[in-house]
């Protein structure tokens, strides 16, 4: 479904992403771990759209999106959330996600207003519908920011740090709620510092550190390679060790 061949994204002198290619097959969820500052963000931004990448192409779903402006790549299916949450603050949660239908589809959907509530009732926001954004509290706009990125339609969604942050109960319920979208037939593509989390979801986890990738495979085999081990995660693993920070 997403084919990223070697990608390499340059900030001046730096190299933020280096060379990185891996395959996401539809109906999947495929984790990007990595410590601080290895180019998860930075490759979600490439495929997103938000800046090209220096070198390379992405191809989804046999079409080369390489370059293309985040409002198609959108409109081709591919929805993200941010890792800082941003949504308007002055706006209700429910117009927020009224916004994210809007963004979607080119034609203006019916019934915008039902399909917003059938939104937030599924991500369990429907309580706060009415409530203005920015008093939410952080679960909330977790929440709210997904609920957006589904409003978009799409069919592979981008998930940059949504349970970081978040207490253990909180981020148990983000993880039943991933499943669950998963299960309705969405891809999703997750970036994610707590290591239980993307252990719980992940059909896949492909490592990056200093923008290279490491290690790809299931999540037990990649929880166990020694060069993983060293770099990332600093101790053996269980499935409830929080990734520490680079030293
Ligand atoms: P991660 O999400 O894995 O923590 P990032 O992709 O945010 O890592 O960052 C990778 C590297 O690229 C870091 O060194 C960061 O400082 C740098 N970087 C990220 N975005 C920019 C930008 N817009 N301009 C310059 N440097 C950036
Ligand atoms: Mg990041």
């Amino acid at each position: 479904m997403l084919n990223v061949n070697h990608v390499t994204k340059r900030f001046g002198g730096l190299t933020a992403v280096d060379e990185v290619s891996f395959g996401l097959e539809m109906g999947r969820i495929l984790g990007l771990v990595g410590p601080n500052g290895s180019g998860k963000t930075t490759l979600f931004n490439c495929i997103s759209g938000l800046f090209p990448p220096s070198s390379g192409r992405i191809v989804f779903q046999e079409k080369d999106i390489t370059g293309l402006k985040p409002h198609r790549i959108c409109r081709l299916g591919i929805g993200r959330t941010f890792q800082l949450v941003k949504p308007f603050h002055s706006l209700s949660v429910k117009e927020n996600v009224i916004l994210g239908l809007a963004f979607g589809h080119r034609d203006r959907p019916a019934g915008l207003r039902a399909q917003a509530m059938e939104i937030l009732e599924f991500v369990g926001l429907s309580g706060k519908a009415e409530n203005k954004a920015g008093g939410l509290i952080l679960a909330e706009r977790k929440k709210l920011e997904i609920a957006r990125a589904l409003a978009t339609g799409p069919s592979l969604l981008l998930l940059d740090e949504v349970a970081s942050g978040l207490t253990e109960s909180e981020s148990e319920g983000i993880i039943a709620l991933l499943k669950e979208i998963n299960e309705r037939g969405l891809s999703l593509l997750i970036v994610e510092h707590v290591m239980a989390v993307i252990m719980s979801l992940s059909h896949r986890v492909v490592v990056l550190s200093d923008g290279r990738k490491i290690a790809d495979g299931p999540p037990d085999e990649v929880a166990n390679d020694q060069n993983v081990i060293d770099v990332y995660l600093g101790e053996p693993p269980t499935t409830q060790v929080e990734a520490g920070e680079p030293s």
